[in-house]
């Protein structure tokens, strides 16, 4: 392929090999009756794909020049939208889905946002089937990572409080143009089912856990100095001595519950 125009403030990374795309396509399993969501569709690597399948298709694209390709090549298709709009901007309930559809997201991220847009997504999941995304491979250990792990932390809780989270496969670097500087991998997110027992007001998990891992080496008593006192851990069963990473998803959920309860 000939050399393709990427811009670096947009992470554009255009995914060339067509092993891969074939790889993310078949993960995806996308049926006739899906209403997709692409986030970055960039040249259309995977928007050809995916509208191959039968599904309906809503794009969102930041690049003015790249949209503009995409609207040629695709313009004909009628199950295909495209948004030129930023996609930390973009509210899911303007997407008319058909009654009773939730959305599958699929995006190639650029990296530089690639956490806030995972952090938007997830404040409109209400809305999701499900969620794949290609991402730094070591965002992806950090998002599927247990307790008592190194890449355990905030976004490993956060995430995992709402969603399934599992780690599909590794791309390497070289089936991209141009070629990121780090290997990616393909991340699969999927709404989980949760108790009412677990309910947490997603505020207080995220208040909890920004300071729970504000400091990694330290106790949690130390990190929730300023939010909880010793005994009140010791009622909820957490030993005020434990690093954040040694604590479980039932004991972060005591926590945020906590919270709630001093307001
Ligand atoms: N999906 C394409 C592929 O696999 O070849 C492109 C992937 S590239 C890593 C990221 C894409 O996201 C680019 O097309 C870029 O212009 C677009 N993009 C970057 N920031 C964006 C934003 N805030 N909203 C929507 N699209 C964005």
């Amino acid at each position: 392929m000939s050399k393709l125009r990427a811009r670096k403030r947009f992470g554009q990374n255009f995914l060339t090999d067509s092993m891969f795309i074939d790889k993310i396509i078949a993960a995806l399993r996308i049926a006739a009756d899906d209403h997709v969501i692409e986030v970055g569709p960039g040249y259309g690597a995977l928007t050809g794909l995916l509208l191959s399948s039968g599904a309906r298709l809503d794009a969102i694209e930041i690049d003015r020049d790249l949209a503009a390709v995409l609207a040629e090549r695709f313009a004909a298709q009628e199950r295909f939208t495209l948004h030129v709009q930023d996609a930390l901007q973009f509210d899911l309930a303007t997407i008319a889905t058909a009654a009773g559809h939730t959305l599958r997201i699929v995006g190639n991220l650029p990296y530089n946002i690639s956490t806030p847009l995972l952090f938007h997504f997830l404040q409109q999941r209400q809305y999701i089937r499900d969620m794949h995304f290609m991402l730094q491979s070591e965002v992806v250990d950090r998002i599927v990572a247990k307790p008592d792990s190194k890449a355990y932390g905030r976004l490993s809780v956060m995430l995992q409080y709402y969603f399934n989270t599992e780690r599909l496969f590794k791309v390497p670097a070289a089936a991209f143009q141009p070629a990121p500087k780090v290997v990616s991998a393909v991340l699969r997110l999927a709404p989980r089912e949760r108790s009412q027992a677990e309910a947490v007001v997603f505020d207080d998990l995220e208040q909890l856990l920004r300071a729970a891992f504000q400091q990694r080496r330290k106790t949690i008593k130390n990190n929730l100095r300023s939010l909880f006192d010793e005994n009140d851990l010791q009622r909820l069963d957490i030993d005020p001595r434990a690093r954040p990473e040694n604590l479980h998803m039932p004991q972060f959920i005591r926590l945020a519950q906590a919270l709630q309860e001093q307001q």
